[in-house]
């Protein structure tokens, strides 16, 4: 079941997938969702991302559904302005933890889900299921190594320069009043509300990177 899903979604443009097994993680009206789906598309197809996200995560669900299994879709983060209930549970559950713990890649320095094929150019979505797909190994750790190059071109000096690992997950990363702060000035000066340096400068998912450390564990690259 899990191959087939896989396939799928992998068919339909999503370009990396996995399974997170969440047992021991999920409480309250959560507990029998013990399985995360995680699904990844290119968040350069810009004002396609969310349409193509909620497209496969449709489809994800719809799959499962029909094999008689529960679902929860949580919307994507850039849905989450919509204020639904739902999107309340981003506090909870966030698609960085379904992702790091299906082994979709890690948290880097710059605070962002980091593929080692895609960088943090990923835009990501997940579905919580009952269903018994074979959790894949988590990220145990950043492999952003000695590279600091969002902590030091970073113009808000927000990235502190610490390390994510699974065993240290809320070490602060950014300093997100600060990122905020320079975001205001920008959106202030000339309009533009978004700054994206520390994605742009990222030099994993980027060709010319292609000697950087990403080999250490590189997944084959997920094909359709
Ligand atoms: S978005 Fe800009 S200001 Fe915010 S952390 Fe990234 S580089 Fe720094
Ligand atoms: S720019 Fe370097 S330190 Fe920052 S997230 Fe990417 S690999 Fe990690």
């Amino acid at each position: 079941m899990k191959s087939e899903l896989r396939h799928e979604l992998l068919c339909l443009g999503a370009r990396v997938f996995g399974v997170a097994g969440l047992q021991g993680h999920m409480n309250g009206e959560l507990a029998h969702l013990e399985i995360a789906v995680s699904i990844g598309v290119d968040r350069r197809l810009n004002e396609d991302t969310l349409s193509q996200l909620m497209k496969l995560q449709k489809h994800a669900v719809r799959f499962l559904k029909s094999r008689g299994y529960r679902t929860l879709a949580i919307p994507p983060d850039s849905d989450r302005q919509k204020g639904t209930f739902i999107s309340k549970l981003y506090k909870l559950f966030t698609h960085k933890m379904a992702a790091t713990s299906a082994g979709i890649g890690w948290i880097g320095k710059n605070g962002l889900l980091i593929s080692p094929d895609y960088g943090p150019r990923l835009s990501l979505v997940t579905v919580l299921t009952d269903a018994p797909l074979e959790p894949d190994g988590p990220m145990e750790r950043s492999l952003c190594g000695d590279c600091m190059l969002c902590v030091q071109y970073c113009p808000s000096q927000a990235i502190t320069g610490a390390e994510w690992s699974r065993i240290s997950p809320f070490v602060e990363l950014v300093n997100l009043s600060a990122c905020r702060s320079h975001k205001a000035t920008k959106r202030a000066t000339d309009g533009k509300p978004n700054c994206g340096l520390c994605i742009n400068i990222c030099p994993y998912g980027r060709k010319e990177s292609d000697s950087h450390n990403a080999e250490e564990k590189k997944p084959a690259r997920e094909q359709c």
